[in-house]
């Protein structure tokens, strides 16, 4: 269970802070002409051609993460995902990383290698450079902050408070599973901690794990609506459950919504794994969290254009804001929508 078990432990002493940072650093290569210069001097140097998007993240041990089952490799992949995927919810292109890591002596060289190999990953898949950051000491475990810097044309740029009523709400991929990726981890080590000899039963789970270890940021999304010719008229991405991102939108886009509960993606280990464990899959949806997927909005007049796409599904529309934010029921009930999920009127 034990996710990060290395042969060799070199203290991070050893190599003193320079060497420390060349020796994780210097396999990143550049792959943006925007970066004019990475890791190495003062600051970096970027000469960006749009408008700049910046965001940034701070991942707590403990908090945020548990080293008990979140490899230091898919941690790394993680951290950068999350930071990703917020520039992706702007409608622009990710180009550039600074990694902030705070490490207690617990953590030897190898433990760093592995977090870096996961950065390292994700910056080559998803097209990022890593230009810079701090390293530091910490008392209370691993602190780990990314900014992302990204770039968007000024007519593509996506906010949250676009969306008007009529407007067809369109959410990416499945929900719930990252969530319950969680919870089957979290399983797996009570069971480790009564047995440590006992092995994961992670079989039948496997797509929900992989959710909440690797996600993955929708940069393929930004693409296809390109080509689609669709420009959304509010996005937000999915980190703190479909209900709260919806009401982020309605708020300050100043409308209502109808979310209608049967139209909400699924994907089957969700359902099956929601009935093991009697949970209810439209309150994980709602409410999970960590998905990673965009939700927006866009005109009614560009239906034609997305429909049938399998990546976006319509799960609802906005309507006028004294209509209020509503689920609407498979029993075709209507119930008001809460960041924690929904409650009763
Ligand atoms: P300074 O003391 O001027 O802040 P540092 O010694 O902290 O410089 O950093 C030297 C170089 O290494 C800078 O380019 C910095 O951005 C980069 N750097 C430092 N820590 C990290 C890290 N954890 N990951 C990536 N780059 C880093
Ligand atoms: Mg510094």
């Amino acid at each position: 269970m034990l996710a990060y078990k290395n042969q060799s432990k070199t203290p991070l002493s050893s190599l003193g802070e320079f060497g420390l940072i060349d020796h994780l650093t210097n396999t990143f290569a550049i792959q943006n002409k925007s970066t004019l210069k990475g890791v190495g001097d003062d600051a970096a140097v970027l000469q960006l051609k749009n408008k700049t998007l910046i965001t940034t993240d701070l991942l707590v041990e403990g908090v945020h993460f548990d080293l008990t089952y979140m490899p230091l490799k898919h941690l790394g992949y993680k951290a950068v995902m999350v930071n990703l995927s917020d520039i992706y919810a702007m409608n622009g292109n990710a180009t550039q990383i600074t990694v902030s890591i705070a490490v207690s002596n617990r953590f030897t060289l190898e433990a760093l290698e592995e977090l870096y190999a996961g950065i390292h990953l994700a910056c080559k898949n998803y097209k990022v450079d890593l230009i810079g950051g701090d390293t530091t000491s910490s008392t209370t475990g691993l602190w780990i902050s990314i900014t992302a810097i990204g770039e968007a044309k000024t007519e593509d740029i996506t906010y949250r408070n676009g969306a008007k009523p009529n407007d067809l709400l369109v959410v990416t991929g499945d929900l719930g599973a990252a969530y319950l990726g969680l919870q089957v981890l979290e399983r797996e080590k009570q069971v480790f901690a009564v047995n440590p000899k006992s092995q994961p039963e992670l079989d039948r789970y496997t797509y929900l794990v992989e959710r909440q270890l690797k996600p993955e940021a929708r940069k393929d999304i930004i693409k296809i609506l390109k080509n689609l010719k669709v420009k959304p008229t509010a996005m937000i991405d999915i980190s703190d459950g479909l209900s709260s991102e919806i009401l982020h939108l309605c708020k300050q886009s100043n409308v209502g919504c109808d979310l209608y509960e049967d139209k909400i993606p699924l994907d089957q280990q969700v359902i099956s794994t929601c009935e093991e464990f009697n949970m209810n899959s439209t309150t994980v949806a709602l409410s999970g969290g960590e998905d990673y997927e965009l939700l927006f909005t866009i005109s009614p007049s560009d239906f034609d254009k997305i429909k049938g796409n399998p990546n976006l599904t319509i799960i609802g529309h906005m309507t006028a804001k004294n209509a209020g934010v509503s689920l609407v029921t498979r029993a075709n009930q209507r119930i008001e929508l809460t960041a924690q999920g929904w409650q009763s009127i």
